[in-house]
């Protein structure tokens, strides 16, 4: 969810409604806000996929598909 965290506070409303939706995939998201500014930047930022996130660690460093941490947790 880490797409929520760069949503800035003007949009509150919006990232309230977004919270609720325990599943919603950046593409959702990114529909939801279509239109708008931010929209773009996040379709943008998307496209792009030069920035890592790990929503397990919540660092940079790296991805959460990469995550070593994660991956020792997660038994399937
Ligand atoms: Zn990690």
């Amino acid at each position: 969810m880490e797409i929520i965290t760069k949503l800035p506070a003007s949009f509150n409303e919006s990232v309230s409604y977004i919270r609720t939706l325990k599943h919603v995939t950046i593409t959702e998201v990114v529909e939801m806000l279509r239109g708008d500014e931010w929209g773009q930047r996040l379709m943008d930022e998307e496209a792009s996929g030069s920035e890592k996130w790990c929503e397990f660690c919540r660092k940079k460093s790296h991805d959460t598909s990469e995550c070593y941490s994660k991956n020792k947790k997660v038994r399937r």
